[in-house]
């Protein structure tokens, strides 16, 4: 009885975990959800404020992807959000979180990274995603991306971050990543 009861608590906490992981996880990309990036970021954010460290936060977004879609279609689409999910996670630590924040639009929370280092690294996965085309069956398709990168500085307090504090480091990449896109696309720009 002790035995089936161990048993069946074992294979709850395994459902729950499995649940719990389909529920942080984009389906098509792999990559961690909105959702998840937040729960993440909450912790990052106030481990950084408390330790008076910075987090970059890097927004990425698809140059003109609409066209690829209604070029080669919805799949092909698909594939590409894939493959640069997948060159995004090539160029990050184990330490960032990457996540697909909506439809064609990343972001990447940089722990204990400056804005320098951040900028960096935001041209190299720029140029990964250049570089090389992305291919799916007959179609290659030349694929560029735009990235807007913020910062958020500890202060070295007690306070409690909240989701609004994560949110204002998102617009703010936003409204760099809206530069970027004004400056002709297929760039990286900063917050000022
Ligand atoms: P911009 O350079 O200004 O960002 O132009 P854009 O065409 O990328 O921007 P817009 O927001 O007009 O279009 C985004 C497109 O992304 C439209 C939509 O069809 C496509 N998209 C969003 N989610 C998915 C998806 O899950 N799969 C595919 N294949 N396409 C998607
Ligand atoms: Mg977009
Ligand atoms: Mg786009």
């Amino acid at each position: 009885m002790v035995r089936q009861l161990e048993s069946a608590r074992k294979e709850l906490v395994e459902s729950e975990e499995r649940y719990r992981t389909l529920a942080a996880i984009d389906p098509l990309t792999g990559l961690y959800n909105r959702r998840y990036f937040f729960e993440t970021a909450l912790k990052e954010f106030y481990k950084a404020e408390r330790a008076s460290r910075t987090i970059a936060v890097v927004m990425l977004d698809l140059d003109l992807f609409k066209i690829t879609n209604d070029v080669h279609g919805h799949a092909a689409g698909d594939a590409v959000l894939k493959e640069v999910s997948a060159r995004l996670v090539a160029a990050l630590r184990l330490s960032d979180t990457a996540c697909r924040f909506g439809g064609e639009e990343f972001v990447i929370a940089l722990p204990e990274t400056s804005i320098e280092q951040a900028g960096q690294i935001a041209e190299r996965i720029r140029g990964s995603i250049e570089q090389t085309p992305i291919i799916h069956g007959r179609h290659v398709m030349n694929i560029t991306a735009s990235l807007g990168i913020s910062q958020f500085q500890g202060a070295g307090s007690n306070r409690i971050i909240s989701e609004k504090d994560i949110d204002r480091a998102v617009s703010r990449a936003d409204k760099a990543l809206y530069k970027a896109k004004n400056a002709g696309r297929n760039t990286v720009a900063f917050c000022p």
